[in-house]
């Protein structure tokens, strides 16, 4: 299966890596979001991650204009008719994965893979969107994308043997790590982590310690390169709560009922670093 354009749909935190990242390895990239003011944003990550580079000495202003010339940008989905594979990075929520999927194998071409880099949401049910299961697959990358090594891969129940090899050689043509790991909420990465987030915000909840003692304890106590608010923070509160809806959701167990304060907050729009406010302030 031969793969050289690529679409990134949702130029949002994850999708903007991701274009990097394909960019970076020569692939062609079309970065798809609603608004051309969301592609501004993601388009201004990516150059300040690239400018960083020749700071480091890694990049220089031309390699730089050659891999920026390889993403172009999209508002429309019907360009999704000149890819190859389309990796799926919009909000964490089933219904619009789901109608997003059912458009894209509309448009896209029959031997198009269609991945998406869904945190916790079960991929069989988003290839069921579709009359393509075989070419549906989960590709979680971590945040952030140019730094991540893992990307975990994730089969649905009918995604085909070659689609699933593909997925692995261009992984590791981005110069990630894939591991292979099955279709359950939250697959490995956020069975894990999202519960220890979320009881972190119940520790803050009923007053247990301070946002900053908590995450102290877990940076100086447990080697955390990041104590669990910040991350909670990076990561985005929306996506954290959409996460423990899946794992309450798909796992039906009490202990991972979203904490009332992570709810509390998602409400008041106190989204983490992309909104300037979370458990923290940003500038
Ligand atoms: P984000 O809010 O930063 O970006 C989402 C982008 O998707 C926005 O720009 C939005 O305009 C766009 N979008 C929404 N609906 C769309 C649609 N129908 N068509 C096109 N674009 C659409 O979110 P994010 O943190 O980048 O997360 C994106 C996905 O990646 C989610 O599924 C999330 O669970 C997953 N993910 C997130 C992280 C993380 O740490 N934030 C890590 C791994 C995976």
């Amino acid at each position: 299966m031969e793969v050289q354009t690529i679409m990134v749909v949702g130029a949002g935190q994850m999708g903007s890596g991701i274009a990097q990242v394909c960019a970076m390895a020569g692939y062609d990239v079309i970065l798809h979001d609603l608004k051309e003011e969301f592609i501004d944003r993601g388009m201004n990550i990516i150059r300040k991650n690239l400018q960083r580079q020749i700071q480091k000495g890694v990049l220089t202003e031309e390699s730089i204009q050659q891999i920026l010339n390889r993403i172009a940008t999209s508002t429309d989905l019907q360009n999704a008719q000149k890819v190859d594979l389309v990796i799926e990075a919009a909000m964490e929520n089933m219904d619009v994965k789901t109608t997003l999927f059912s458009q894209l194998d509309k448009i896209a071409p029959d031997h198009t893979i269609l991945a998406t880099n869904t945190s916790s949401l079960p991929i069989t049910e988003i290839a069921a969107a579709t009359n393509r299961p075989e070419k549906i697959i989960g590709m979680h990358f971590m945040n952030p994308v140019p730094v991540m090594k893992l990307v975990e891969i994730i089969r649905g129940l009918a995604t085909g043997d070659e689609v699933y090899a593909a997925i692995h050689t261009i992984t590791e043509k981005l110069n990630k790590i894939p591991v292979e790991v099955n279709d359950f909420p939250g697959f490995v990465s956020n069975r894990i982590l999202m519960p220890m987030i979320n009881e972190a915000v119940f520790t803050l909840y009923e007053g247990v310690a301070t946002k900053e003692a908590i995450d102290e304890v877990m940076k100086l106590g447990m080697n955390h390169p990041m104590g669990p608010l910040t991350l909670a923070d990076f990561i985005g509160l929306d996506t954290c709560l959409y996460i423990m809806e899946t794992l309450h959701e798909g796992l039906g167990e009490d202990k991972y009922r979203p904490c009332p304060l992570l709810r509390k907050y998602v409400k008041a729009g106190w989204l983490g670093r992309k909104t300037g406010r979370g458990f923290y302030e940003y500038k």
